[in-house]
C-alpha cells in the first residue's frame, strides 16, 4: 500500500509536463502556448488541458476538471496500482 504522504508526493513534486514529456507517444498530445504547456484533455478530448505550474495541475477550460499525474495515468487506461507504480518510477528518473 502507498502512504497518503507518498501519494502527494507523486501529484505534487513530479511536475506533470516531465510525465507528459516520458510517456512519449502514450501521452496526449501537447504543446507550449504562450508559455503554458497545453495538451489534449483526456476526460473531452478537446485542446484546452492547461498546466498550472504552480500547483502542478491541469485545469480544463472545456470540461472544467481538475487532473492531477494520478489522474492523467487513469484516464490514460491504467489501473490506480499502475499508475502509482509508473509515476514512482518516473519520480526516481525525475530526481536524479
Ligand atoms: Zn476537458
Amino acid at each position: 500500500m502507498y502512504s497518503s504522504s507518498f501519494l502527494r508526493v507523486i501529484r505534487n513534486e513530479l511536475p506533470i509536463h516531465f510525465v507528459l514529456k516520458q510517456l512519449n507517444e502514450m501521452a496526449p498530445f501537447s504543446k507550449f502556448i504562450e508559455g503554458f504547456l497545453r495538451f489534449q484533455c483526456p476526460l473531452c478530448n478537446q485542446f484546452r488541458a492547461t498546466i498550472n505550474p504552480k500547483n502542478n495541475l491541469a485545469h480544463c477550460f472545456c470540461c472544467q476538471k481538475n487532473i492531477n499525474n494520478i489522474d492523467l495515468m487513469i484516464e490514460l487506461g491504467y489501473d490506480f496500482k499502475n499508475a502509482v507504480r509508473i509515476l514512482e518510477n518516473l519520480l526516481h528518473l525525475y530526481k536524479k
